[in-house]
């Protein structure tokens, strides 16, 4: 039986507890699982299809899971951007082909299934657009209500959508990000509603399998795993999930764990930039890329000691090299991503250019959202459809034959 641990003064606590932070300490939690009594191997997990539960011995759902068949998600080699960059091994792992259209469907599909093994009633998250949209279908699936707040004016159309025909009580703060975390936050200790953010210690169960299929599907354990960074729990889960491949001799090196944010919103870039022992937060926040505009990182403790350990990058890209990065792996690779996505990539392509990736690397980005999340920035970015009337000479002009 798994516990939960304090990731500072190491306290311990009953898998069955619900809590989101160290009563001793206020610190982040981790779950523990006792590893030298689970024995898995390649050849079981080989033997079940690619998905968030091909790992199960390494998850904490003990009831039947609240599944949508998320998981599973193509890893791509870009092959002409790769060639661009002078790298011979750059993939794409596309999250965005999950059941919402984001990474968040890993961990909510564990997150809604623990709410019901703790017999929670009804679920909560902040959220930047796709937390609330995942949290939205999984809640649906469950048969729960799910209420979620969003910064007014700065979510993308698609999410806010999905949030809203699945059946979410969507609530539009007056506040950003950070402030609808702590109100919701506040929310769930006063009226018992499951929080289901980042800071949940069970949802980054799930999303450490991003790294499992990676690995999986490379059959070989890249040098370096780059992730965009915005609560930093993704990456702090793909990081922790490595750790214990490695601990049950599946695994024998760590990639060098990389992540990178917008320039808008960077505080994790500047806390391991100027070597500080914890992130300062960034009081207003601002990119384009809605998904990682958050000033206050929840978990950015533990992506500090996952990019240290691993001797990772961080570094940051403008939403000029976002957007670049966004066309680029939609007309040169036919991978349509959301403006958070693209940033893995656009970050890479400049670590390339300063020399700090080097060029025979193994390089896995994750891709963490789909292009329809967010239309009004793709149209922004593209010359308008040509109208023309309804016959063939005005086509063959319009098309210069
Ligand atoms: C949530 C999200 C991120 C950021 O992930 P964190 O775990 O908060 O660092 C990046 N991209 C997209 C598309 C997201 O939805
Ligand atoms: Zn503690």
């Amino acid at each position: 039986m798994y516990h939960l641990v304090c990731v500072n003064c190491e306290a311990t606590y009953p898998a069955d507890e619900i809590l989101y932070n160290c009563k001793k300490c206020g610190h982040l939690l981790a779950v523990k699982y006792p590893l030298e009594e689970i024995s898995v191997t390649r050849a079981l997990w080989e033997s079940r299809p690619l998905s968030v539960w091909r790992y199960r011995e390494l998850l904490p759902v003990q009831v039947e899971p609240v599944t949508l068949q998320e998981g599973g998600t193509p890893l791509y080699h870009l092959q002409r951007l790769g060639e661009e960059m002078g790298l011979k091994h750059l993939y794409a792992k596309h999250e965005g082909m999950n059941p919402s259209g984001s990474f968040k469907d890993r961990g909510m599909t564990v997150g809604v299934s623990m709410a019901l093994q703790l017999k929670k009633k009804s679920v909560a998250c902040a959220s930047t657009g796709n937390t609330s949209a995942s949290l939205a279908i999984y809640a649906a699936k469950a048969g729960i209500p799910a209420v979620v707040l969003l910064p007014a004016g700065k979510v993308a159309v698609g999410k806010i959508a999905q949030a809203l025909m699945h059946g979410a009580k969507v609530i539009s703060i007056r506040g950003n990000f950070d402030r609808a975390l702590e109100m919701v936050h506040d929310l769930c200790l006063s009226h018992g509603l499951y929080l289901l953010n980042s800071i949940n210690p069970y949802r980054l169960e799930g999303q450490k399998t991003i790294g499992f299929e990676a690995l999986d599907q490379l059959s070989e354990i890249p040098d370096r795993f780059v992730l965009p960074v915005g609560n930093a729990g993704n990456i702090s889960a793909v990081y922790k999930g490595f750790l214990e491949l490695q601990e049950l001799d599946l695994m024998d090196r760590l990639p060098m764990m990389t992540g990178i944010q917008a320039e808008g919103s960077s505080p994790v870039v500047r806390a391991i930039r100027e070597k500080l022992p914890e992130v300062i937060p960034e009081q207003h926040p601002e990119t384009v890329a809605t998904a990682i505009r958050i000033g206050a990182p929840v978990n950015a403790e533990k992506a500090l000691t996952a990019i240290r350990m691993t001797g990772g990058l961080a570094e940051s890209v403008t939403d000029a090299e976002i957007l670049q990065m966004q066309r680029d792996l939609a007309r040169k690779e036919g991978i349509g991503v959301e403006p958070a996505s693209a940033a893995s990539v656009a970050g890479v392509r400049k670590l390339v250019e300063q020399g700090m990736i080097e060029r025979h690397e193994r390089i896995v980005c994750v891709v963490t959202g789909h292009l329809l999340k967010d239309p009004d920035t793709v149209i922004k970015q593209c010359e308008p459809p040509t109208e023309i009337n309804a016959d063939l000479p005005s086509l063959l002009s319009a098309l210069h034959l």
